[in-house]
């Protein structure tokens, strides 16, 4: 059990609702399940297929990436394709999302990546 004493609006692991679904004390639908990283559906899709790609280790954003162990970063990317392309949506085109901070509308402070596909999609 550890803290996150960095910037603002930070969360426990103990309470953060990601790290939660990484222990299984929360249901998701799991897409994907690997010791470093989890691919599970988002609770509110916005687009035909929407997954959430997740580390298991807490981190609340990308200024706190740097903690995660070698490795794992690739892993998110890779993880994001292979889902994508389970779900079908390769072919089509997908977008991978991070939003960070305020601005960008972070809810969840637990690093994750968007991967959503099967409609068009622009910016922002
Ligand atoms: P953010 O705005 O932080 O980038 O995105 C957080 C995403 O997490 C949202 O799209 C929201 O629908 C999703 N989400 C929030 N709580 C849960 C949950 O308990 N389960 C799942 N599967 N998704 C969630
Ligand atoms: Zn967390």
């Amino acid at each position: 059990m550890g803290s996150n004493t960095r910037g603002e609006g930070t969360v426990s692991e103990a309470d953060c609702i990601f790290c939660k679904i990484a222990r299984g004390e929360i249901d998701a639908e799991v897409v994907h399940d690997e010791d470093d990283v989890l691919a599970f559906r988002d609770i509110n899709s916005q687009a035909p297929v929407h997954l959430l790609v997740i580390p298991r280790q807490h981190v609340a954003n990308l200024e706190e990436v740097g903690d995660l162990p070698d490795g794992v970063v690739k892993r998110l990317f890779e993880v994001s394709s292979a889902v994508a392309q389970e779900a079908g949506v390769t072919e089509g085109g997908y977008a991978v999302r991070v939003n960070n901070g305020r601005d960008a509308g972070q809810e969840v402070l637990h690093l994750h990546m968007h991967v959503m596909g099967g409609r068009k999609l622009g910016m922002p």
